[in-house]
Protein backbone atom coordinates (compact mmCIF):
# COMPACT_ATOMS: atom_id res chain seq x y z
CA UNK A 1 0.00 0.00 0.00
CA UNK A 2 1.22 3.54 -0.87
CA UNK A 3 -0.07 6.03 1.81
CA UNK A 4 0.91 9.66 1.14
CA UNK A 5 0.88 12.05 5.10
CA UNK A 6 0.68 16.06 4.43
CA UNK A 7 3.61 18.14 6.97
CA UNK A 8 2.72 20.39 8.65
CA UNK A 9 -0.51 20.04 11.50
CA UNK A 10 -0.66 16.20 10.86
CA UNK A 11 2.49 15.20 11.47
CA UNK A 12 4.39 18.05 12.95
CA UNK A 13 2.08 20.06 15.70
CA UNK A 14 2.51 23.73 16.37
CA UNK A 15 1.06 24.57 19.75
CA UNK A 16 3.94 24.26 22.16
CA UNK A 17 6.63 26.30 19.70
CA UNK A 18 4.30 28.70 19.13
CA UNK A 19 3.15 28.73 22.75
CA UNK A 20 6.59 28.85 24.11
CA UNK A 21 8.18 31.09 22.09
CA UNK A 22 5.51 33.56 22.41
CA UNK A 23 6.07 33.03 25.97
CA UNK A 24 9.72 33.68 25.85
CA UNK A 25 9.37 36.67 23.86
CA UNK A 26 6.85 37.80 26.64
CA UNK A 27 3.74 38.77 24.01
CA UNK A 28 1.50 36.72 25.47
CA UNK A 29 -0.15 35.19 29.11
CA UNK A 30 0.59 31.57 29.02
CA UNK A 31 -1.83 31.00 31.50
CA UNK A 32 -4.77 31.80 29.43
CA UNK A 33 -3.37 30.84 25.92
CA UNK A 34 -2.69 26.91 25.27
CA UNK A 35 -2.71 26.62 21.24
CA UNK A 36 -1.20 28.20 18.27
CA UNK A 37 -4.81 29.12 17.27
CA UNK A 38 -5.50 30.95 20.29
CA UNK A 39 -1.68 32.58 20.40
CA UNK A 40 -2.87 33.90 16.68
CA UNK A 41 -6.43 35.30 17.81
CA UNK A 42 -4.65 36.99 21.07
CA UNK A 43 -1.96 38.94 18.95
CA UNK A 44 -4.11 39.93 16.52
CA UNK A 45 -7.00 41.20 18.47
CA UNK A 46 -4.41 44.16 19.76
CA UNK A 47 -2.23 47.15 17.58
CA UNK A 48 0.36 45.58 15.75
CA UNK A 49 -0.44 42.02 16.03
CA UNK A 50 -0.80 40.87 13.13
CA UNK A 51 3.07 41.51 12.65
CA UNK A 52 3.99 39.85 15.71
CA UNK A 53 2.49 36.73 14.51
CA UNK A 54 3.96 36.98 11.20
CA UNK A 55 7.63 36.97 12.95
CA UNK A 56 6.34 34.81 15.20
CA UNK A 57 5.21 31.95 12.24
CA UNK A 58 8.78 33.15 10.50
CA UNK A 59 10.69 31.38 13.32
CA UNK A 60 8.40 28.63 14.32
CA UNK A 61 8.87 26.90 11.06
CA UNK A 62 12.86 28.15 10.60
CA UNK A 63 15.10 28.35 13.79
CA UNK A 64 13.19 27.45 16.59
CA UNK A 65 11.76 24.33 14.40
CA UNK A 66 13.33 22.31 17.00
CA UNK A 67 10.26 23.25 19.41
CA UNK A 68 7.46 21.57 17.26
CA UNK A 69 5.88 17.98 18.46
CA UNK A 70 5.62 15.05 17.11
CA UNK A 71 1.58 14.69 17.17
CA UNK A 72 -0.11 12.17 19.27
CA UNK A 73 -0.04 8.79 17.40
CA UNK A 74 1.80 9.81 14.32
CA UNK A 75 4.36 6.85 15.76
CA UNK A 76 2.76 4.18 15.93
CA UNK A 77 1.33 4.71 13.08
CA UNK A 78 4.37 4.49 11.30
CA UNK A 79 5.57 1.88 13.10
CA UNK A 80 2.35 -0.36 11.67
CA UNK A 81 3.50 0.63 7.63
CA UNK A 82 6.91 0.19 8.31
CA UNK A 83 5.84 -3.30 9.97
CA UNK A 84 3.33 -3.90 7.06
CA UNK A 85 5.97 -3.14 4.51
CA UNK A 86 3.40 -0.14 3.09
CA UNK A 87 5.24 2.75 1.25
CA UNK A 88 4.74 5.86 3.51
CA UNK A 89 5.38 9.23 1.56
CA UNK A 90 5.14 12.79 2.77
CA UNK A 91 3.69 15.50 0.22
CA UNK A 92 3.64 19.06 1.57
CA UNK A 93 3.16 22.45 0.53
CA UNK A 94 6.08 24.33 1.67
CA UNK A 95 7.60 27.43 -0.02
CA UNK A 96 11.72 27.08 1.30
CA UNK A 97 11.72 30.65 2.52
CA UNK A 98 9.54 32.36 5.22
CA UNK A 99 8.72 35.60 3.75
CA UNK A 100 8.96 37.21 7.51
CA UNK A 101 12.41 35.22 8.38
CA UNK A 102 15.44 37.53 8.85
CA UNK A 103 17.42 34.62 9.23
CA UNK A 104 16.57 33.35 6.05
CA UNK A 105 16.68 29.92 7.44
CA UNK A 106 15.35 27.01 4.76
CA UNK A 107 12.72 25.77 5.73
CA UNK A 108 12.57 22.46 3.88
CA UNK A 109 16.01 22.16 5.55
CA UNK A 110 14.42 22.64 9.09
CA UNK A 111 11.59 19.94 8.78
CA UNK A 112 14.33 17.49 7.77
CA UNK A 113 16.43 18.39 10.75
CA UNK A 114 13.57 17.54 13.09
CA UNK A 115 12.37 14.46 11.40
CA UNK A 116 15.89 12.94 11.16
CA UNK A 117 16.07 14.01 14.93
CA UNK A 118 13.22 12.44 15.76
CA UNK A 119 14.35 9.25 13.87
CA UNK A 120 12.07 8.91 10.65
CA UNK A 121 14.67 7.96 8.19
CA UNK A 122 16.65 5.97 11.01
CA UNK A 123 16.11 2.40 9.87
CA UNK A 124 15.99 1.77 13.58
CA UNK A 125 13.27 4.46 13.97
CA UNK A 126 10.48 4.87 11.44
CA UNK A 127 12.85 4.27 8.67
CA UNK A 128 11.11 6.42 5.78
CA UNK A 129 12.77 6.65 2.83
CA UNK A 130 14.32 10.27 2.79
CA UNK A 131 13.25 10.54 -0.97
CA UNK A 132 9.66 9.59 -0.19
CA UNK A 133 9.83 13.49 1.17
CA UNK A 134 8.53 16.19 -1.20
CA UNK A 135 8.08 19.89 -0.41
CA UNK A 136 6.40 21.92 -3.38
CA UNK A 137 5.91 25.77 -3.56
CA UNK A 138 2.07 25.70 -4.41
CA UNK A 139 -0.92 23.25 -3.75
CA UNK A 140 -1.14 22.64 -7.01
CA UNK A 141 2.39 20.83 -7.49
CA UNK A 142 1.62 19.28 -4.12
CA UNK A 143 -1.45 17.73 -6.30
CA UNK A 144 0.49 16.77 -9.13
CA UNK A 145 2.86 14.73 -6.67
CA UNK A 146 -0.01 12.83 -4.95
CA UNK A 147 -1.55 12.30 -8.63
CA UNK A 148 2.21 11.12 -10.27
CA UNK A 149 3.03 8.94 -6.76
CA UNK A 150 -0.36 6.82 -7.11
CA UNK A 151 -1.20 6.66 -3.69
CA UNK A 152 -3.65 4.55 -2.16
CA UNK A 153 -4.17 7.16 1.02
CA UNK A 154 -3.80 10.89 1.42
CA UNK A 155 -3.88 12.32 5.06
CA UNK A 156 -4.16 16.20 4.92
CA UNK A 157 -5.39 18.41 7.75
CA UNK A 158 -6.95 21.45 5.20
CA UNK A 159 -10.42 20.38 3.24
CA UNK A 160 -9.26 23.02 0.73
CA UNK A 161 -6.33 20.24 -0.65
CA UNK A 162 -8.50 17.57 -0.93
CA UNK A 163 -10.95 20.51 -2.70
CA UNK A 164 -8.63 21.36 -5.74
CA UNK A 165 -9.38 20.52 -8.62
CA UNK A 166 -7.27 17.46 -10.00
CA UNK A 167 -6.86 16.15 -7.03
CA UNK A 168 -7.04 12.13 -8.09
CA UNK A 169 -10.54 10.75 -7.11
CA UNK A 170 -8.91 7.11 -6.69
CA UNK A 171 -6.86 8.63 -3.78
CA UNK A 172 -8.62 8.00 -0.52
CA UNK A 173 -9.34 10.61 1.82
CA UNK A 174 -8.71 11.36 5.43
CA UNK A 175 -9.14 14.60 7.02
CA UNK A 176 -7.56 15.18 10.70
CA UNK A 177 -9.09 17.83 12.35
CA UNK A 178 -10.29 18.76 15.55
CA UNK A 179 -13.06 20.35 13.95
CA UNK A 180 -16.72 19.83 12.92
CA UNK A 181 -17.44 16.43 11.03
CA UNK A 182 -17.89 16.87 7.60
CA UNK A 183 -19.98 13.62 6.68
CA UNK A 184 -21.73 14.87 3.53
CA UNK A 185 -17.92 15.30 2.42
CA UNK A 186 -16.05 13.06 0.25
CA UNK A 187 -13.67 12.05 2.73
CA UNK A 188 -13.28 10.53 6.12
CA UNK A 189 -12.76 12.76 8.69
CA UNK A 190 -10.58 11.83 11.70
CA UNK A 191 -9.49 13.22 14.78
CA UNK A 192 -7.12 11.19 16.05
CA UNK A 193 -3.98 9.54 14.74
CA UNK A 194 -5.56 6.27 16.48
CA UNK A 195 -8.35 6.25 14.49
CA UNK A 196 -6.85 7.49 11.33
CA UNK A 197 -4.84 4.10 12.13
CA UNK A 198 -7.75 1.77 12.36
CA UNK A 199 -9.12 2.86 9.11
CA UNK A 200 -6.23 2.70 7.27
CA UNK A 201 -5.58 -0.91 9.01
CA UNK A 202 -8.48 -2.15 10.62
MG1 LIG B 1 -1.03 20.82 6.86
Amino acid sequence: MRIGIDFDNTIAGYDHAFVSLAVDWRIIDVATVKTKTEVREALRAREGGEREWQKLQGRVYGAEMHRASLINGVDAFLNEAHKRGDDVFIVSHKTEFGHFDPDRINLRDAARAWMTALDFFNPNGFSLNLDHVFFHDTREKKIAEITALDLDWFIDDLPEVFATTGFPDTVKKILFTNGADHSEMPYSVRKHWSDIQSLIYP
